[in-house]
């Protein structure tokens, strides 16, 4: 193991213990003003409105990240041979390869030097960059269980021109994925089969009693306002403990300082997931770039397996559920999400055979 690589587990050992020190921390609705106040702490964190930071360059430096020339957008960009981090301050909206991820916290410029919060560092960057770090275990991958969304008296989203219904596309979606992840050889297991309701606790809870490894639920989109112009995928993963979901400001009475829940045993695998497909998605479908994102659904908040909820597109924007209507698009959705799989299944492949 090179130095750099036990100077790494060295200062992540040291990160486990400090973890514990969050518990006692709060999102108290502190002043604007005193929230900008730092402590430095001695392992060469500091802390900003309440919230750990570490060194961005030296978090990049273990990944062997060199920073390049700012460009005219003034965003802080990192890259190796394989990867590449854009950052700009304050936003929590930035891109890892390409790909638009939505960060827990912002990324900060104190004392001119830019930090980046230590739960982003761990459980997002880190499991993207090298997965399995920090890891006591690889997890497995032989039981799939697909959750389509909705069903029964509960339609979802609807487009009234084309005629479809949520539940009744993500059905379809699901059976589709079912075919090709069991031609992939997974074993695959529907939280419905049919259009009937199911209760959003039902849905992991099979997954629970089927011993799943994983866990996807599969859903389409809609906005009230500006109907026509959005249009694109996202894909969900659950929120760390501390952090805020995407759609919740630190301004927001969000719930991000409560005790972890069940989902949050698997952050990490989560994100190497919720990368995996998202890229896939993002790739084949040539969608607009919604983004990775984070929320507190129930299903993925009780989720007993790496869980990820996909939003494959918007029902509400006419020319995208025009293509939903297809079955040769949901198709190819399907593939994507398989895709998305066999990556995260490689990745974890991978692992098992270097241990
Ligand atoms: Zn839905």
């Amino acid at each position: 193991m090179s130095p750099a690589a036990l100077r790494f587990l060295a200062v992540a050992a040291g990160a486990a213990v400090a973890v514990a020190s969050f518990v006692g921390l709060t999102r108290d609705g502190m002043h604007p003003a005193s929230r900008r106040v730092a402590a430095a702490e001695a392992d060469g964190t500091v802390r900003l409105g309440g919230v750990t930071y570490v060194d961005l360059a030296d978090f990049c430096a273990r990944f062997g990240l060199a920073e390049q020339p700012a460009g005219a957008d003034k965003k802080i960009v990192y890259a190796s041979k394989w990867s590449k981090l854009e950052f700009e301050v304050d936003s929590r909206d930035n891109t890892v390869n390409g790909l638009r991820v939505f960060f827990g916290d912002p990324v900060r410029s104190y004392r001119g030097r830019a930090w980046l919060s230590r739960v982003d560092a761990e459980l997002l960057l880190t499991p993207i960059l090298r997965p399995g770090l920090d890891q006591a275990r690889v997890p497995a991958l032989k039981t799939i269980v697909l959750d389509p969304g909705h069903g029964g008296n509960d339609s979802g989203k609807t487009n009234d021109r084309f005629k479809i219904a949520e539940k009744d596309v993500a059905l379809d979606t699901a059976r589709r994925l079912k075919k090709l992840l069991e031609t992939q050889g997974y074993t695959v297991v529907l939280t419905r089969t049919e259009d009937r309701y199911v209760d959003l606790a039902e849905r992991p809870a099979v997954a629970r009693r089927e011993h799943a490894d994983l866990f996807i639920s599969l859903h389409y989109n809609s906005v009230a306002s500006r109907a026509d112009s959005v249009t694109g995928v996202e894909v969900f993963t659950m929120t760390p403990q501390f952090q805020y979901s995407t759609a919740d400001s630190e301004h927001d009475d969000d719930d991000g300082a409560k005790a972890a829940m069940p989902g949050n045993a698997n952050d990490a695998w989560n994100t190497l997931l919720g990368y995996n497909i998202f890229r896939e998605m993002h790739d084949e479908l040539k969608a607009p770039d919604r983004g990775l994102k984070r929320a507190r659904w129930k299903v993925l908040v009780l989720a007993p397996c790496p869980a990820v909820l996909v939003e494959s597109g918007y029902l509400s924007n006419d020319a995208e559920a025009r293509k939903i209507a297809t079955p040769a698009y949901r198709q190819q959705i399907a593939e994507a999400i398989a895709g998305g799989v066999r990556s995260y299944g490689a990745a974890l492949d991978r692992l098992r055979a270097k241990s």
